[in-house]
């Protein structure tokens, strides 16, 4: 019998506002002294009230519009009740039926770069909400005295963090890496985080289940789902994350075949082990108790509002590659790498824009890619003096070219009698001994043309 994953994730990602969600303390927390920034909003202490942080909601809604989301007329806060040590008071003030932005999609396409298979895939993934919360507390868990402890540190407590909800449409880890990957870099094109795994800014948690793949309605993906699913919380890796689900998917297949089911839980991935282990039953949404936080007003949106974060949005990855493709006639290789960070796609521009005619755009996009130039440090104006400069040294003589290509032919008669009857590999064998010969004063390209060229007369 066959099965398929059936997966959704949902995203957390931790927002760059200099303040935290709902008071003044700086919401950059990341290797800070414990407790250090906090206040008595933060630390849920009684009487305290929640003033929302005005950034904070219009990245949300910023994120929402560029991920093709209807932003809701009306929006509400909301609290969700749960008891852990890292919740200072109790419930966490989330998002329940009135989040900012609903109803999105992210097109997963073929970029060469993030595209992680050989197979390309391409499909569209329907986002179900994007929601503003605040993070929570971090538990350490230590010795102190002999005794072991959990202590809290409250510096993350009410950091900024919208929630991405996808629908259950990915069919395979190479999809939700393709997804994640191309989530975390629209991000950081929209400048609302740094969106950094290793330093918890961007958190993942996908919930998975198996379906027999004979029980599909006709052969339309989507379908009935299976009657549980298992979550798995707060992966800080795009590495851990597959893992995850490959274990995920073995376990539950495995199980099925047997003729289990598996229970619905949430369950934590142990990285050292590579395997995921049991926390707790995944709680249903009346669990949380949901209701208004009657201490924020609900929000309301003017069209003008709108559309004025909507012009905040500017060229995303895939329209910026698209054009650097046609507008400059590069390879989708390279237009992928170009346009992977806003920054070096931008750099690239600026420097094409004060480039003579003599250089061409092939070799900045090629220096840009291949010397891994620090575009911090390196002006455009330096970049290109560096090109011209280098141009002038790598000149070679003609004298000197056909010098070092008689040369190659004389030493390898053989090979050069077998490029004759036809054996490609032949002539990579002959460049790679032009190359030993011109000792960097040539490219393999120019070295390569310039065999064939002799050998023809
Ligand atoms: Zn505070
Ligand atoms: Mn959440």
């Amino acid at each position: 019998m066959n099965y398929e994953p059936i997966i959704g994730i949902e995203v957390h990602v931790e927002l760059g506002t200099a303040s935290k969600m709902f008071c003044g303390c700086p919401a950059d927390h990341f290797g800070k002294e414990p407790n250090t920034q906090t206040c008595p909003v933060c630390l849920g202490l009684p009487g305290a009230l929640p003033v929302p942080n005005k950034k904070a909601v219009e990245w949300t809604i910023l994120l929402g519009l560029a991920l093709g989301c209807t932003i809701n007329e009306e929006s509400k806060f909301d609290r969700k009740h749960y008891f852990y040590p890292d919740l200072p008071k109790g419930y966490q003030i989330s998002q329940y039926d009135q989040p900012l932005a609903i109803g999105g999609s992210l097109e997963l396409s073929n970029n060469p770069i993030i595209q992680s298979s050989n197979n390309p895939i391409k499909k569209k993934i329907r986002i179900r909400r994007v929601h503003l919360e605040e993070d929570t507390g971090k538990l350490q868990h230590a010795v102190v005295d002999g005794q072991r402890v959990s202590l809290v540190d409250f510096n993350r407590s009410g950091v900024a963090l919208v929630e991405i909800v996808t629908e259950p449409d990915f069919r395979s880890v190479e999809e939700v890496d393709l997804f994640t990957k191309k989530l975390q870099q629209i991000v950081r094109y929209l400048r609302i985080s740094s969106a950094d795994m290793e330093k918890g800014s961007m958190r993942i948690e996908p919930s998975i289940s198996m379906r027999k793949v004979e029980s599909r309605k006709s052969k339309v993906e989507s379908g009935e789902y299976p009657n549980y699913r298992v979550e798995i919380k707060n992966i800080n890796s795009f590495k851990f994350a597959r893992k995850a689900i490959e274990y995920e998917i073995i376990r539950q297949t495995e199980m099925l075949v047997h003729g289990d089911t598996p229970t619905q839980q949430t369950r934590g991935y142990v990285e050292a082990k590579g395997v995921t282990v049991a926390q707790r039953e995944k709680e249903e949404a009346h669990d949380y108790r949901y209701f208004p936080e009657p201490d924020i007003p609900p929000m309301r949106w003017e069209s003008s509002q709108l559309s004025a974060i909507s012009r905040q949005i500017g060229e995303l990855p895939d329209a910026k590659m698209k054009r650097f493709i046609t507008a400059y006639g590069l390879s989708a290789y390279d237009a992928g790498l170009l346009v992977e960070t806003k920054e070096r796609a931008e750099y690239f521009e600026q420097v094409i824009r004060q480039k003579s005619a003599v250089i061409s755009l092939k070799t900045i996009a090629n220096w840009i890619i291949n010397k891994k130039v620090d575009i911090e440090k390196t002006s455009p104006a330096q970049l290109l003096e560096q090109i011209v400069e280098s141009t002038v040294v790598s000149a070679i003589t003609d004298s000197e070219m056909e010098t070092i290509i008689k040369q190659v032919l004389l030493d390898n008669v053989k090979a050069a009698e077998d490029y004759k009857n036809g054996k490609a590999q032949a002539l990579m064998f002959l460049v790679g001994q032009a190359m030993r010969l011109a000792k960097g004063k040539s490219t393999a390209e120019i070295l390569k043309i310039n065999i064939i060229e002799t050998i023809k007369i």
